[in-house]
């Protein structure tokens, strides 16, 4: 589970890592209120789960509550997309907070090394850009330490770390006790990753973290009650339905739903889609079995998005009966309203019967594809047509 940046500065506050204050808003009355009481000039910054925030417009100084409500303004409700072009994330919260003097911009991380079966530490220097780069361009500029899990940090492990980044000499203790209660926010939170880029030492010489990217172990919340209670509902309709008809579902960009029984057979089928020139819009698996129930949910969830201009539905039969899942298709047929192309490919497990089945109920808008490259290009020409 990942954490907003405002939802990690808090953990951090609470481990003793410095700051700036702030406060989370929702919306632009809410942002100004806000900024008026943390003081000006301020920072309004974008709360989505995606760094380069900044390149993009997310990030914002405001001198006056003027230009904190211009601000504001912009940047709620706006759609970030994350340097990798993920996305895009739209903006439902800013995180307003006191804006600093910058002297220097470090970075530092902590994240969990499986294959050393140990945390990591990284620190450097050069700090505020993209750290992949560093690591290309000058790998001496990160230092990488790894800490025993029984042992922990200590201070003078963390100075030396410190020490051996280059880091300003009157901040070296500033540092390392960021370091040390970063690892304590690590440990004592069941993080898989804490990232601080950039962690900044301000006009008057003190560390404080600017940026927060925090991502805990899913699987540990049972055992952190006030995280496990910040996890966000799905905001998309179609992630909400998913979620609770308890179907895996995967939001895309295009225009064609897929769906699949098995993680596996709707992964390539994405990529087959893609291949014949498609655009996927989500993917959702129907699960082993896929009986009517499910396969009625599935199609309720997939063409609930209005995105979808056509259906590729890819079955292939193993303990899933290709018969069971003609019945599905009927009945769904029955209870949704199917107002787009549905592209059916049964192979497998009864598949002869099922096709049977398909062609007597004579159904609207489905079309029969032999094979998985023929059910492709099939449901791309009938979704960009
Ligand atoms: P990201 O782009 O999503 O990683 O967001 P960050 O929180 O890291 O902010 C990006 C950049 O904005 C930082 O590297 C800083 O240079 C700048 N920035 C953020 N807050 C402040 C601030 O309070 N004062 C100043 N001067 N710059 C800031
Ligand atoms: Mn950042």
């Amino acid at each position: 589970m990942d954490l907003l940046e405002y939802q990690g500065k808090q953990l951090f506050a609470r481990a003793g890592v410095a700051v700036p204050e702030g406060e989370a808003a929702g919306s632009v009355e809410d942002a100004v209120a806000a900024a008026g009481r943390v003081g000006f000039p301020c920072v309004i910054k974008a709360q989505v789960l995606i760094g380069g925030r900044g390149k993009a417009g997310g990030i914002k100084l405001a001198k006056d509550a003027g230009e904190a409500r211009a601000h504001a303004g912009a940047i709620l409700g706006m759609d970030i997309r994350g340097p990798r072009g993920e996305g895009p994330f739209r903006v439902h919260q800013v995180w307003v907070e006191a804006a600093s003097e910058i002297d220097a911009e470090y970075y530092a991380s902590i994240i969990l090394d499986r294959s050393a079966k140990k945390p990591l530490v990284i620190l450097s220097r050069m700090g505020g850009m993209n750290v992949e780069e560093i690591a290309e361009t000058d790998p001496d500029a990160l230092v990488r330490r790894h800490v025993h899990p029984r042992d922990g940090l200590a201070l003078d492990e963390a100075r030396s770390i410190a020490i051996d980044a280059g880091i300003d000499e009157d901040v070296v203790d500033g540092v390392a006790g960021i370091l040390v209660a970063l690892y304590g926010a690590f440990n004592d939170n069941d993080a898989t990753l804490i990232e601080v880029n950039p962690l900044i030492v301000t006009a008057d010489r003190e560390v404080v973290a600017l940026d927060a990217k925090v991502t805990i172990d899913g699987a540990a919340l049972f055992r952190h009650e006030e995280l496990a209670a910040i996890e966000d509902p799905p905001e998309d309709p179609q992630e909400r339905l998913a979620k609770e008809k308890g179907l895996t579902y995967v939001k895309l960009d295009g225009n064609v739903g897929i769906l699949g029984n098995g993680a596996g057979l709707c992964m390539s089928t994405l990529d087959v889609v893609a291949n014949a020139g498609g655009d996927p819009a989500n993917f959702l698996d129907a699960g082993g079995g896929s009986k009517a129930d499910a396969i009625v949910d599935a199609l309720e969830v997939i063409t609930s998005d209005p995105k979808v201009t056509a259906v590729l539905f890819n079955i292939f039969g193993g303990i899933t009966r290709c018969d069971e899942v003609a019945k599905g298709i009927i009945e769904a047929y029955g209870r949704v309203e199917m107002d787009v192309p549905l592209v059916v490919r049964l192979d497998g497990t009864n598949s002869e019967e099922g096709l049977r089945l398909l062609a007597e109920a004579s159904l609207d808008g489905l079309h029969n594809a032999a094979t998985m490259l023929g059910a492709a290009e099939r449901v791309v020409e009938l979704a960009n047509g």
